[in-house]
């Protein structure tokens, strides 16, 4: 892209001497034969007519010939520069996207090395609502918006700002104290309040990860990644919140490095390990079947439970390896107690929203059960609501061919979204479990309408003829009341927490 307008410009200069050469030579001529040649006498008796004709023409051609040059060039800078728009500006808000921002921020920064300068990233909160309620050109609408609003405060010396990706933007600014940054942010909130978002009553809310440039070693991507990691701190905060960059995330960026170092080695090496927690059906409290629950037991770290390195996986992916090794070490079990004349419970096995359209996904479950010789209908596989909802499209397919080869499927987290009815409504899945949120209960007040919800939900799941299941059930008092209202199944620390597949193996057969 550096070396093309180059290129160019030596091609324009070529043609340009070409063209007052052509020029200077038919003036040259046209001298001659006006001038010098006039003793001749069978050229004068043509010069009146013949030569003044091929002087026009010349001229005339000459003259063509120049516009034709013009025009290619023109048109070819037209193209380059439409070229460079695509490549540099983003096309739904029409200001700088990252590529650019990353050049122009280490140019900034390497003109003014003694200046202080932050990396700031701005993400709307809930965009995925925005343009779900409101349509997709009212999501583009804010965040034009939101690009005029940063044109409108960042001034072009102090600063630079991109749209970063989807509801994300970034921004350079230069400050002397933290306190600069604070009012950058407090103006931008100011401003964007002013932000009309079509029909959603709530004005939009952002969060903020901050970097304040200490290292100027690292690339400008890193600094941006940087301002990523303070970001997901401030937006498991409260709305419009900022995080800087500190310790606490530096210590959090070098936990994912050692989790990511030591992954691949934990996996050949069997560190990850299959818990099972059984769910039991409230018809006559006993055992229905299980979820599998991946616990790390690591030489460096210890026993993990998920919460540590599952958000990592996800992150880089490695979940999919994971998955397949949970799924392959459930297979294997189930097969080890078929064989020893057991007739086993179905286990579930957690599937994360990584895998939804990869390719080969259902093969290679199909391959596994193959392999082991399982019998389908032993096989669960749970997926979170919001992966769901997220992959309508996908996940139908998917439901069909899973379907197809006798698998069952599993809602999970049901209700922690914000659009549960709607995947209720669109997809055949087997089982819903109800979200462990359901349970925490506050007031008096919200436990009645806690108890509506609930009920209609598992009434409307039995004439869908989904299986239900309540998740996260601690107390004697839920238990009583999900068995009034016909819930079918519960798995909670009530009746018992995950276990080692040894440890199942002793209460349930
Ligand atoms: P989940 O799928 O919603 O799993 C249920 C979680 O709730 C488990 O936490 C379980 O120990 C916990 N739990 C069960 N009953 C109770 C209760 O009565 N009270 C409370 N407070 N908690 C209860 P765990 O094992 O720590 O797993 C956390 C999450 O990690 C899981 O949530 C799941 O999203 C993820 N996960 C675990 N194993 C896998 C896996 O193999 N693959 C994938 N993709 N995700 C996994
Ligand atoms: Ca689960
Ligand atoms: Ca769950």
């Amino acid at each position: 892209m550096k070396q093309q307008p180059k290129r160019n410009d030596f091609y324009f200069t070529v043609v340009a001497v070409i063209s007052i050469t052509l020029i200077f030579i038919i003036t040259v001529i046209n001298l001659i034969f006006e001038n010098g040649l006039h003793d001749y006498e069978f050229i004068n008796l043509y010069s009146n007519n013949l030569f003044a004709q091929v002087k026009t023409l010349l001229f005339g051609g000459a003259a063509l010939y120049c516009f034709f040059i013009f025009y290619i060039f023109h048109s070819r800078r037209q193209k380059q520069k439409e070229l460079e728009k695509m490549a540099f500006y983003d096309n739904v808000t029409g200001i700088k996207n990252s590529i650019k921002f990353e050049k122009d921020a280490a140019e900034i920064l390497k003109k003014n090395r003694s200046k202080k300068y932050a990396i700031i990233i701005l993400d709307v909160d809930k965009f995925t609502i925005i343009d779900d309620i409101c349509g997709y050109k009212a999501g583009d609408k804010l965040l034009c918006d939101i690009a005029e609003a940063l044109q409108e405060l960042i001034n072009k010396n102090k600063g630079l700002y991109a749209h970063l990706a989807a509801d994300a933007f970034e921004v350079l600014i230069k400050y002397e104290d933290q306190k600069d940054i604070i009012d950058f942010i407090n103006r931008f909130i100011n401003y964007a309040h002013k932000i009309n978002c079509n029909n959603i009553a709530e004005k939009p809310s952002f969060s903020f990860g901050i970097y304040k440039i200490d290292d100027r070693t690292v690339s400008v991507r890193k600094m941006v990644d940087r301002a990523a990691l303070a970001l997901e701190t401030a937006k498991s905060k409260c709305v419009n919140d900022y995080a800087f960059f500190d310790e606490s995330v530096r210590n959090k960026l070098l936990w994912h490095k050692e989790v990511e170092d030591e992954m691949v080695k934990a996996l050949n090496q069997n560190e990850f390990i299959v818990y099972l927690q059984p769910k039991y059906q409230l018809s006559d409290n006993s055992i229905s079947s299980a979820e599998a629950l991946v616990r790390w037991n690591s030489p460096k770290f210890g026993l993990l439970s998920p919460n540590y390195f599952i958000p990592i996986f996800e992150k880089n992916c490695f979940i999919i390896d994971l998955d397949f090794y949970v799924l392959e070490q459930v297979c294997k079990q189930l097969r080890v107690w078929i064989n020893k004349g057991i007739t086993p419970f179905p286990v579930a096995v957690n599937i994360s929203r990584k895998h939804l359209g990869r390719p080969n996904f259902v093969e290679k479950i199909h391959e596994c059960i193959k392999k082991y010789d399982i019998p389908p209908n032993l096989i669960e596989l749970e997926l979170t609501e919001t992966a769901v909802y997220n992959n309508l499209n996908v996940i139908t397919k998917l439901v069909d061919r899973l379907h197809k080869l006798g698998i069952k499927l599993s809602m999970d987290d049901f209700g922690s979204g914000y659009s549960s009815l709607n995947t209720l409504k669109c997809l055949d899945f087997d089982v819903l479990k109800l979200d462990r949120e359901f349970f925490f209960i506050s007031s008096p007040k919200e436990q009645k309408r806690s108890e509506i919800v609930i009920n209609s939900i598992i009434n409307m799941a039995k004439q869908l003829n989904i299986t239900t299941v309540a998740e996260g059930v601690e107390i004697k008092e839920q238990v009583d009341y999900l068995k009034k209202i016909g819930c079918d199944t519960v798995q909670g620390y009530y009746f018992a927490k995950p276990m080692t597949i040894g440890a199942f193996e002793k209460i349930a057969y």
